[in-house]
């Protein structure tokens, strides 16, 4: 931790919000040379409501900026399973890659100490009070500041501060409360259980612990495990809860524009996905990236464009599975389908992960290992062309 009086005067970076997001900005801008300051209100490690699966393309777009959580860290999985109280479906991840669940604090203490290692200087336990034209405000002074990012998360002000944040929001919002059990994971993949309005996602994450996120349009509490998703109580029966619960709103949003100026927004505070797609933490680390690039060029409008088309395809997801969520007959025949055509499954999460193009899904191309970065090169090449509707 740094004191605010050993922050630069002057630096080319400022990010507020030290989350996964900004974290991951601010590596990523560190990466390319710059001098970055972060600020957060909480003090690490910070903890969240998330179902702490990291998607294999998450992992991904962890390397370019020095985080490769291979072995030692949480427990992989191979892929995804829908289950309600008659059907289920599976699919796993394509060419043998897997996704990650990791706890919301470890994970923040590896982004923090890499960040540490790189020369991030970091101000934990600082909230960020306003903007003004030369920098952001911390302790009623101004810490100078050529770029802003905001990574302030869902509720974000610097979204406000920077005249980002649209009149009103259109989005479904959900309510996530997290529990974590201590329980050997039954399974390497991570279940999602559904019932009408209302899923619950269950995540290994490590030799002896799950994570179990229940997401709903109405309020739950955790007692309502048991009379939603009796098969789950079932298999949790005797195991211990650990830690507290943590609640948060899920929900789908888009921003016209996520640049203003100088500011930059990224992660939840540039719109956010609903957990049901899984990819909000892939989402913000493919975002910072691709922000620290347009950084280094001097051009956010870059950014602006590369966010648009980064986010069609997990809000596309979460919009069809949010389909499923309110309509019980959709569901069964959907899941009837998937279970009988457990390939349409795979191919659709090789999609979803990035593996796949949309235009290939019907041609049943074979799949052949190659990135999500590969698949978001060759589009960007093809940015008109893309057909992707708008979600409203
Ligand atoms: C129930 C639920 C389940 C989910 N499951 C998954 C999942 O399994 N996989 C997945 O990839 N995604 C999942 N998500 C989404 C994922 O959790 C979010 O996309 C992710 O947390 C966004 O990170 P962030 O850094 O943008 O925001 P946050 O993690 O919210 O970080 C924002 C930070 O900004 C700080 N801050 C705010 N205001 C100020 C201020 N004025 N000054 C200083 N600091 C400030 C806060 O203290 C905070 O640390 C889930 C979400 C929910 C709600």
């Amino acid at each position: 931790m740094v004191s605010a009086g050993l922050v630069p005067s002057a630096n080319d970076v400022l990010v507020i919000g030290g989350g996964p997001a900004g974290l991951a900005a601010a590596l990523a801008a560190r990466q390319i040379g710059f001098d970055v300051v972060l600020a957060d209100r909480a003090q690490p490690p910070i903890d969240k409501a998330c179902g702490e699966g990291l998607m294999p393309d998450a992992l991904d777009a962890l390397r370019p900026i020095g985080v490769d959580l291979g072995s030692g860290h949480g427990s992989p999985f191979g892929g995804i399973r829908f289950l309600d109280e008659k059907l289920e479906a599976e699919a796993s991840f394509p060419c043998g890659s897997f996704g990650l669940g990791v706890r919301r604090t470890e994970l923040h203490r590896i982004l923090v100490s890499r960040a540490q290692d790189v020369g991030v200087v970091a101000l934990w336990g600082k909230k960020i009070e306003g903007i003004d034209p030369t920098g952001v405000v911390i302790d009623g002074r101004t810490i100078r500041s050529r770029w802003i990012i905001g990574a302030d998360g869902f509720h974000s002000r610097v979204r406000q501060w920077a005249g980002l944040a649209p009149p009103v929001w259109n989005g479904v919002r959900r309510i996530g409360l997290r529990q974590h059990y201590r329980i050997r994971p039954w399974t390497d993949f991570v279940e999602v259980y559904w019932r009408k309005d209302c899923q619950a996602y269950v995540t290994p994450i490590g030799a002896n612990e799950v994570c179990v996120a229940m997401v709903s349009t109405k309020e739950r509490g955790a007692s309502d495990l048991t009379d939603m998703f009796p098969a789950l109580a079932n298999q949790l029966s005797g195991a211990e809860s650990v830690g507290p619960t943590r609640g948060a709103i899920s929900m789908s949003a888009k921003l016209r524009s996520v640049i203003s100026g100088r500011v930059a927004l990224v992660g939840d505070a540039s719109g956010s996905v609903d957990a049901v797609s899984g990819e909000g933490l892939g989402l913000a680390f493919r975002q910072a990236n691709c922000l620290a690039t347009a950084l280094a060029a001097g051009d956010l409008e870059r950014y602006d464009t590369s966010h648009r088309r980064m986010g069609r395809m997990p809000r596309l997801m979460a919009r069809i599975l949010l389909l499923l969520d309110g309509n019980d007959r959709l569901r069964r025949m959907a899941f009837r389908k998937l279970a009988a055509h457990p390939r349409i499954f795979s191919s659709l999460l090789a999609v979803h992960v990035g593996v796949l193009r949309r235009s290939e899904l019907a041609t049943g191309v074979q799949l052949s290992p190659r990135s999500r970065a590969d698949v978001d090169k060759r589009e960007a090449s093809r940015l008109p062309q893309i057909d992707c509707p708008e979600i409203p």
